[in-house]
């Protein structure tokens, strides 16, 4: 009886492994056809200076709302693309979308846009970007790209000479996800990174442990030491705020700022006329 059980137990699984290969297919051959179909759309999550609490910038994430299944995580979908190569034209589509709103805001707001190990390592990426930005006429140094270390490490003296490219561009390079995955210090020295930010996993662990506090305290010194800005990923709490501000973290992003929109949601940021000379005037007089 058992071994019957067993090899029920087992064409279950093979069953049900069966199932998932083909979701995937579906979902890989779906993703190929998604941004034409118009499927793909971005929301915006703001990104708050935490010594003045002002609005610096913005981080782009891809939304999918499939046809039929609704909306699918990028957790899902993103590997997925990735393995199958549709991150490149998915990726320069987020690119030029993202630079194409971000040229409109006022001058210091900034956008930082994820970027894949695959795109890293495509041939023509430098060459995408730079093209993007003279088309949209955004401001190099507006533009964040933000890279994990997972991204380097498939082939270091690439990415290293890609990094260095954008760097020459004016671009800025944000190490994402810091503290998880393959994070190495010597990443910190090899890589031309503008910024850290701190995975929010830390960040949510911060009330009350001291273990984790110590950690975050100690990537802010790391930053310190090294001049490099840090971010803190996925505030949620006024506690995690005042924590990190009492830290001199210096910038951070979370659903206790906000939480990822359409960026007419952020319309009076985004909009606001606080940057432009003119409308300063009636402050200085
Ligand atoms: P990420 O770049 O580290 O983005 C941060 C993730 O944390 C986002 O998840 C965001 O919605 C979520 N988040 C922000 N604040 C909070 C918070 O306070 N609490 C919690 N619990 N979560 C918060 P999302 O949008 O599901 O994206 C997941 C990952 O997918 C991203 O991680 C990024 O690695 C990837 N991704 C998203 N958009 C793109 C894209 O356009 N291109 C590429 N290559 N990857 C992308
Ligand atoms: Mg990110
Ligand atoms: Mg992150
Ligand atoms: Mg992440």
């Amino acid at each position: 009886k058992a071994k019957s059980e067993g090899r029920g137990t087992y064409r279950f699984f093979e069953a049900k492994l069966g199932t998932q290969v083909r979701e995937r297919r579906l979902l890989e051959h779906d993703l190929r056809h998604a941004v034409a179909r118009g499927e793909m759309h971005l929301v915006y999550q703001p990104q708050t200076d935490v010594q003045t609490g002002a609005t610096i910038g913005f981080e782009v994430l891809l939304r999918w709302r499939h046809a039929e299944r609704g909306a699918v995580s990028p957790a899902v979908f993103i590997p997925i693309a990735e393995e199958s190569g549709a991150i490149l034209p998915i990726g320069e589509w987020v690119l030029r979308e993202a630079c194409r709103e971000a040229a409109s805001w006022p001058n210091p707001l900034s956008v930082a846009v994820n970027v894949s190990a695959v795109q890293v390592h495509a041939p023509h990426f430098v060459q995408v970007v730079h093209e993007v930005l003279f088309q949209t006429g955004l401001e190099p140094a507006r533009l964040e790209v933000e890279i994990t270390e997972t991204a380097l490490i498939r082939d270091p003296s690439r990415a290293q000479s890609t990094l260095r490219q954008l760097k020459a561009l004016g671009v800025r390079i944000a190490m994402d996800d810091f503290g998880t995955g393959y994070s190495s210090l010597s990443n910190l020295r090899t890589y031309p990174f503008d910024k850290i930010k701190i995975d929010g996993s830390f960040i949510r662990a911060v009330d009350g442990n001291e273990q984790t506090k110590a950690i975050v305290r100690s990537v802010l010194g790391l930053g310190r030491g090294l001049g490099l800005p840090v971010l803190a990923e996925g505030v949620e709490t006024a506690a995690e705020l005042r924590f990190l501000a009492d830290e001199n973290c210096q910038s951070a992003q979370g659903y206790l700022m906000g939480k990822p929109a359409p960026i007419e949601h952020f319309a009076a940021l985004t909009h606001s006329a606080l940057s432009s000379p003119e409308q300063r005037a009636p402050e200085a007089a």
